[in-house]
């Protein structure tokens, strides 16, 4: 019996980033980069933006 799976990340082999949509702003958790957003819009990857 499992006691211990409040730990989600460290059972993820690939890590999510988090991107942004620059024109609707529309938040996407994804592995890989979702391309473009449904709106037309390019996805920035908040991770390559924090210092
Ligand atoms: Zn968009």
């Amino acid at each position: 019996m499992p006691h211990s799976q409040d730990i989600d990340v460290a059972n993820s082999p690939d890590l999510e980033s988090t991107y942004e949509c620059l024109l609707c702003g529309k938040l996407v958790k994804s592995t890989t980069h979702p391309g473009q957003c449904d709106c037309g819009g390019e996805f920035q990857n908040w991770g390559n933006s924090l210092e």
